[in-house]
């Protein structure tokens, strides 16, 4: 079995069957991702567009493609043909954008809110009252083609475990509050994207459904 291989099926074995395996991929050449494909798995995350792009083109078509990075609204044509999922719908133009696009392709794509739990300055996501807007907006009903299937979210980069715990514990309360006040009668709206290399564990003590591992998977990355 390759490393590759070996890691997925390690960290597959401690997660069980109702954690689902993100493995991204960003920056990884096309045959690490194959020798994790060989292995069976089929669930690859990105965080770029051009280069989610080429990975599908070149790439077996039953692999499932999900988004996990910050996306350009002019860019999201460029995927809406083929997206599995898109974690990262962080504002409510990137919401417009995808649900448009999916419209142009005749597809309903699943998308997770992605909700700001980390006490550091990340550019990107909700907070949980600008959601609560969206969903009270009456452009809301007008999202067609997106399907709205739970939240994702980073914790803090820190060392304190605690911290962690807690940040991953509010992304939980949140889901929780939607689900009840406005998705009650939704059973897709079930998954909980949170936990990386570094925090996964956490994680799923704190309710998560579903973890993007990378550097675990596929050793560390070197940006040029
Ligand atoms: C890169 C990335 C991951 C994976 O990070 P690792 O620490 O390598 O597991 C998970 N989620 C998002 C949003 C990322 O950008």
């Amino acid at each position: 079995m390759s490393e590759i291989a070996g890691k997925i099926e390690f960290i597959k074995k401690k997660i069980g069957n109702g954690v689902k395996l993100v493995a991204v991929s960003k920056t990884k050449p096309p045959e690490d991702i194959l020798e994790a494909y060989k292995s069976g798995h089929r669930i690859f995350g990105e965080n770029k567009v051009q280069e989610l792009v080429y990975k599908h083109e070149t790439l077996p078509q039953d692999i499932e493609w999900h988004m996990i990075g910050h996306l350009q609204t002019n860019k999201v044509k460029y995927i809406a043909s083929f997206i599995s999922l898109v974690h990262s719908v962080d504002s409510l133009k990137v919401l417009r954008a995808v649900n448009n696009e999916a419209k142009k392709n005749n597809r309903i794509i699943s998308c997770l809110f992605q909700v700001k739990i980390a006490q550091e300055d990340t550019k990107y996501g909700f907070s949980f009252g600008e959601l609560i807007d969206v969903l009270e907006s009456e452009e809301f009903s007008t999202f067609t083609n997106v399907k709205f299937a739970g939240l994702m979210g980073m914790a803090t980069f820190t060392d304190s475990d605690e911290q962690i715990r807690e940040e991953f514990r509010l992304l939980k309360n949140y889901f929780q509050e939607l689900k009840n006040s406005y998705f009650s009668n939704i059973d897709y709206f079930s998954e909980i994207s949170m936990g990386m290399s570094d925090d996964y564990e956490i994680a799923i003590e704190e309710g998560s459904t579903m973890i993007r591992v990378g550097s675990n998977i596929f050793g560390e990355r070197i940006y040029l």
